[in-house]
């Protein structure tokens, strides 16, 4: 028996994470001088402004660790947010935030619920501590709230849903997702991921936040990633009781944010000018794209989120065509969604671009 046959079969069955394609690689493959990434959700602005300065003012002190309990970055959350400084954790992303709730409360022979064609950290997260995954069908592609909750066995722990999901933009309104959460028991953790909240309407927007007194259970994670446009950095926090950060804490990394993380952090949750400018922006490329697509005669899910999953038929052949002309998308068939592509909402010139190569392959059958 070798080294890598004898470590856990649940290890070995996982099937790795696909990112979206970086840029420089399909430089090195294609070597096309325009590439436009459209893949991965990011802010089309680059970061805030003032990000970029807090980084640049400390660029100096790198030689020493972070502050290990980002307490300054904490501490602004908390004020923004009107949380005291227990009921938050952060993450290097927040990936490690879901892998936190995975590592602190599921385990083998326990149970994580989540829905088909949710967001793929889930089953990872799951898989990778030994847990069972409870993948419960879709409704119309979002996330069948009321049948998640029925799933939800005595040996379940975690209940993860994504509010808008990724990648099919689907949403919950927050009247409909407290009434469901009223039914979920006692012993199942709500990992409730809001990576993409700050993109919804002003009338659609729900304070989950104020949710925390009245559900010992519910953990509220967050990202710096999307909206705020600081994806490379990997910064993002979790809200919840205490007691369930505390134990959160106890597998988190020391220093698992940067010093510029929790600086350009800080920085861009103070920049509201940024992060409306940011929404403006999404708002209008959405209706562009939506339009283009439409107007191709291609059907799309009407998506709250930063990007829009798009019907094509042959999703992977598309997905190919789309790289030759420059542009990334994502393939999303490791999703259940094998004829369908998504695309992440860019500036308007991309966004155009995006749509004149797609009708010339869609039309014309390049
Ligand atoms: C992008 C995304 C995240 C955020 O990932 P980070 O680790 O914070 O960059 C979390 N959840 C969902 C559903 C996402 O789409």
């Amino acid at each position: 028996m070798s080294l890598c046959d004898l470590t856990p079969a649940y290890i070995r069955a996982i099937a790795p994470y696909q990112p979206g394609k970086p840029i420089s690689e399909l430089q090195r493959e294609l070597g096309l001088s325009q590439i436009i990434k459209l893949a991965s959700n990011e802010n089309p602005l680059g970061p805030s402004p003032h990000a970029i300065q807090a980084m640049e003012s400390l660029l100096e002190t790198l030689a020493l660790y972070p502050d290990g309990n980002g307490f300054d970055l904490r501490s602004a959350i908390g004020q923004k947010f009107g949380v005291e400084l227990p009921h938050i954790i952060l993450g290097n992303g927040s990936n490690d935030i879901l892998e936190f709730a995975a590592r602190a409360f599921l385990g083998v022979g326990t149970s994580a619920v989540y829905s088909q064609h949710a967001f793929a950290v889930y089953p990872l997260a799951t898989q990778a501590v030994g847990a069972e995954g409870i993948a419960v069908p879709a409704k119309e592609y979002g996330c069948d709230l009321e049948a998640m909750v029925d799933a939800i066995r005595s040996d379940t722990r975690v209940l993860f849903i994504a509010n808008p999901n990724n990648p099919t933009g689907t949403f919950i309104s927050g009247p409909m997702l407290r009434k469901a959460f009223e039914r979920v028991p006692d012993h199942v953790l709500i990992v409730l991921d809001e990576a993409y909240t700050e993109y919804l309407r002003a009338d659609e927007t729900y304070d989950s936040i104020s949710w925390l007194k009245d559900f010992p259970n519910l953990l509220v994670s967050r990202t710096f990633s999307k909206a705020y446009g600081l994806a490379g950095l990997r910064v993002g926090f979790g809200l919840a009781a205490p007691g369930v950060i505390d134990l959160m804490n106890r597998v988190r990394a020391p220093f698992n944010v940067s010093t510029l993380g929790l600086a350009a952090a800080e920085a861009a949750l103070g920049d509201s000018e940024f992060l409306a400018r940011s929404v403006a922006l999404n708002t209008a490329g959405m209706n562009q794209i939506v339009q283009g697509l439409h107007a191709l005669n291609l059907p799309y899910i009407p998506s709250w989120g930063n990007f829009v999953a798009f019907k094509v038929g042959e999703g992977m052949a598309i997905y190919q065509k789309l790289l030759r002309a420059g542009i990334i998308v994502r393939p999303i068939a490791n999703y259940g969604m094998p004829e369908w592509l998504r695309v992440s909402i860019g500036l308007a010139s991309e966004n155009a671009l995006f749509l004149e190569a797609l009708g010339k392959i869609v039309n014309q059958h390049v």
